[in-house]
């Protein structure tokens, strides 16, 4: 869990690769959806290019067609609202299974990852990153809606926090001592 351009993604891909994981982004599900030229692909489209979140109802569709076809998974993106939180929960409370999902967490400063983003518009040309006004709904959408949700994680002892200030390389290092 982390803000927009916290380096979230990055982290969740390494971790991946590192521990035979899959990893389930649901901004990249999203983006992938969005090309589709139909109705559902025009609506997720217009909501995700103007910042806005998709409805939850949605993304639990999504997420648990996900989990159900790949066991051992990395979720990114996941979950994002309160209603998200307790769909996750319940989900896994139904699972009967002994393993419970750890949750890692980034930190970092507002101006680090504005600054991140206005760049990331250059590499990866996603319309979300192209404007000031389109990053501010989404700093908005994440401070109203998944800070709450990350609040209710820090509590948790099985939480993992990072620093998200320093390089991909050197937040992996610190999950890597974290998590053992
Ligand atoms: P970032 O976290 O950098 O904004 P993501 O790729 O994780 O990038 O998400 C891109 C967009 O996809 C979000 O701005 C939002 O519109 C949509 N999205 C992703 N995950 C969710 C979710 N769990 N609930 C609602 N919308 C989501």
């Amino acid at each position: 869990m982390g803000s927009p351009g916290s380096g979230k993604g990055t982290l969740a891909k390494q971790i991946a690769e590192t521990y035979k994981l899959k990893h389930i982004s649901t901004g990249e599900l999203l983006r992938e959806r969005s090309k589709k030229d139909d109705e559902l692909g025009k609506l997720v489209s217009n909501l995700i290019d103007t910042g806005n979140f998709v409805s939850d109802d949605l993304i639990k569709k999504i997420v648990i067609e996900e989990i159900e076809s790949n066991p051992n998974f990395i979720l990114d993106g996941f979950p994002r609202t309160k209603k998200q939180l307790l769909m996750m929960n319940d989900f896994f409370e139904k699972q009967n299974k002994e393993e419970r999902p750890i949750t890692i967490i980034i930190q970092a400063k507002q101006s680090t990852v504005l600054d991140r983003l206005r760049s990331r518009k250059i590499k990866e040309s996603r319309k979300d990153d192209a404007s000031d006004s389109v990053l501010k709904i989404r700093m908005t959408e994440f401070i109203k809606k998944t800070q709450p949700v990350i609040n209710y994680y820090l509590k948790q002892s099985s939480s993992i926090i990072l620093n998200g200030e320093k390089t991909p390389e050197e937040v992996f290092l610190e999950f890597q001592e974290k998590a053992i």
